[in-house]
């Protein structure tokens, strides 16, 4: 417990007794001390052995693993959150590789699909409705924590690869904020998950009775335009230096958005700039391996979502810091979604897609990539097997060491697996997923298939914003972000063809991270308490430690 924590404990301010117990931020049960049990008035609300946090973790790692599935150590875990916060994030931050799938994908996809028939406690974080209208600023107000600085903010409308979930899609922000404390040690307090209900055009969950979301169809356009605003607005006016990470909204609502705030407002969107910078720095580490320079990459691109065209344009504000014009920059990129390579000619173009539109004539997939032989093949298609053996073997035979990321999810929706990619290429691909692969053995070599999962970014990202006050999220603090990560990756990594350092790094890595956004984010005049002297050593000092 700290010590102002105990003080305020002692002069009566702070909860004694059954009421401590219940506070999950100041709880540390069995590991009260003989001296806090006796002046918190616990004695005999606890067994006689007072436990210490290690001893109270081995519990709660033998607890989980007893569970039968990975839904109950969801359930388990997230009970633990509210009665312990700290041993939460303890166990946590020391079991990364366990823990992680649990409280965020896959498992918490499933939580998503079942919110409503998981028995809870309490809610976890803020629900704002359109019901609601009007009244939005004063919702907030009844949030206990007064000093919010990152709030993830879902409608619910595209969880994860499982669609419209509806209020169901709570899970999401929770999910997110617990990774922003566990790997970049953002207070718990200073977070807060909203899920901004609509309806949802989801008929099943309109017809189970369990379902707690608003039974109404999904609000369109500018009465849906408007409770945003209205929601963004009342943000600003209870917590000024709020950080809003926008997070699995439909693409194009996701955009529009993205567009409408971002120089408006500290936000960003995850799915497409924070996609953008781990995709980047895989990319960039790839180079390590390929000896490739990455101003003369060529990049092709099958899938035109936000994933997608969220890489491209990072891609391009990297290479005009290279010195290329813009043009020559998208000139290395190519868009192939469903209908084949995106060209002009096309009747209805996207507008994300347009800066990549080539004057071209129709091209399928294969013959886009004889025709750009791309030195990296970047899948974000959200469709299983479409990087076929035809493609990986034509890609194999224009590059010695031809870059493959299948990024989507889950698991079984990845383009290729590595096995295939690694097969299917004589062992040269260098690969990587948006999914976790395990170790890969071909023709006596192991492979570790690195992992291009956003957690690597945007817990750091946000810390940097809180550490500098930052004003703004601008783009090249994503690219700051990238090649910070990028510069993670160590030699260890890359002979096992992983362009991604181990999860288990974590931590440091968001330190890393943190540190090199704030030097950009001062550099470009947007932290309103800038930091000086040693910057990482400030930012670590900052950082929430779940220790007693
Ligand atoms: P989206 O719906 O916005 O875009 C999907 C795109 O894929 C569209 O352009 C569509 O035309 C194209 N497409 C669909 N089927 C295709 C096919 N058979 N051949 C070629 N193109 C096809 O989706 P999104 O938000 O861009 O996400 C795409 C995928 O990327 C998802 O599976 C998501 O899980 C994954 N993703 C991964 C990461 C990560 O690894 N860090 C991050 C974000 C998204």
């Amino acid at each position: 417990m700290s010590r102002s924590t105990i003080a305020s404990s002692e002069d009566g301010l702070g909860p004694t007794g059954r009421k401590l117990l219940d506070t999950p931020a100041l709880n540390k049960s069995t590991a009260f001390t003989e001296d806090e049990r006796e002046r918190f008035r616990l004695r005999g609300l606890l067994p006689p052995t007072v436990s210490t946090q290690e001893v109270q973790e081995i519990r709660v790692i033998e607890n989980l693993r007893r569970k039968g599935s990975d839904i109950e150590r969801y359930i388990f875990l997230m009970a633990l959150l509210l009665r312990n916060e700290r041993l939460f994030f303890r166990t946590v931050m020391d079991h990364l590789d366990e823990t992680l799938p649990i409280i965020y994908t896959p498992t918490v996809g499933q939580a998503c699909l079942e919110y409503a028939h998981i028995n809870r406690e309490a809610p976890l974080g803020l629900y704002v409705s359109a019901a609601d209208r009007g009244r939005i600023r004063e919702i907030l107000s009844n949030w206990p924590e007064e000093d919010v600085r990152v709030i993830v903010l879902t409608d619910g409308e595209r969880i994860l690869g499982l669609g419209d979930l509806g209020a169901n899609g709570m899970g999401i922000p929770v999910g997110k904020l617990a990774l922003y404390t566990a790997c970049a040690g953002i207070p718990p307090r200073q977070c807060l998950p909203v899920m901004l209900d609509v309806g949802t055009n989801n008929q099943s969950l309109l017809n189970d009775p369990l379902y707690l979301g608003l039974r109404q169809a999904r609000l369109t356009g500018d009465a849906y335009d408007e409770v945003v605003e209205e929601l963004v607005l009342a943000v600003q006016d209870a917590y000024p230096r709020a950080l809003i990470q926008f997070e699995d909204f439909l693409t194009p609502t996701a955009y529009r958005l993205l567009n409408r705030y971002r120089d408006r407002v500290l936000c960003f969107n995850d799915d497409i700039q924070g996609t953008a910078a781990v995709a980047l720095a895989g990319v960039l580490a790839s180079t390590r391996i390929s000896g490739l320079s990455f101003e003369d990459l060529r990049v092709m691109f099958l899938g035109a979502g936000s994933a997608a065209t969220g890489i491209a344009d990072l891609m391009v504000t990297a290479l005009v810091e290279e010195g290329l014009s813009p043009a020559e920059a998208r000139e290395r990129i190519w868009l192939v979604d469903i209908d084949g390579l995106v060209v002009r000619s096309r009747a209805a173009i996207p507008e994300h897609n347009r800066p990549y539109a080539r004057d071209h004539r129709s091209l399928d997939f294969l013959e886009a990539m004889r025709e750009a032989e791309p030195h990296v093949l970047i899948g974000a298609t959200g469709q299983r097997g479409t990087f076929t053996q035809e493609a990986i073997e034509t890609l194999a035979s224009i590059h010695d060491r031809p870059t493959v990321f299948a990024l989507s999810n889950p698991t079984w929706k990845a383009e290729c697996t590595p096995e295939q990619a690694y097969a299917w290429s004589g062992g040269r691909a260098i690969f990587a997923s948006g999914s976790p692969f395990p170790p890969v053995s071909f023709e006596g070599k192991t492979y570790r298939p690195g992992q291009g999962n956003n957690v690597y970014v945007f817990p750091g990202v946000g810390l940097a914003a809180l550490a500098c006050g930052a004003e703004r999220v601008v783009e090249e603090m994503f690219l700051a972000a990238a090649r910070s990560l990028a510069s993670m990756v160590d030699q260890s990594d890359l002979e096992v063809g992983a362009v991604y350092p181990p999860l288990s790094r974590i931590r440091k890595i968001s330190l890393a991270i943190a540190t090199s956004v704030v030097q950009r984010a001062q550099e470009r005049g947007l932290a309103s308490s800038p930091l000086s002297g040693d910057i990482g050593k400030a930012i670590a000092a900052m950082m929430y430690d779940p220790s007693y």
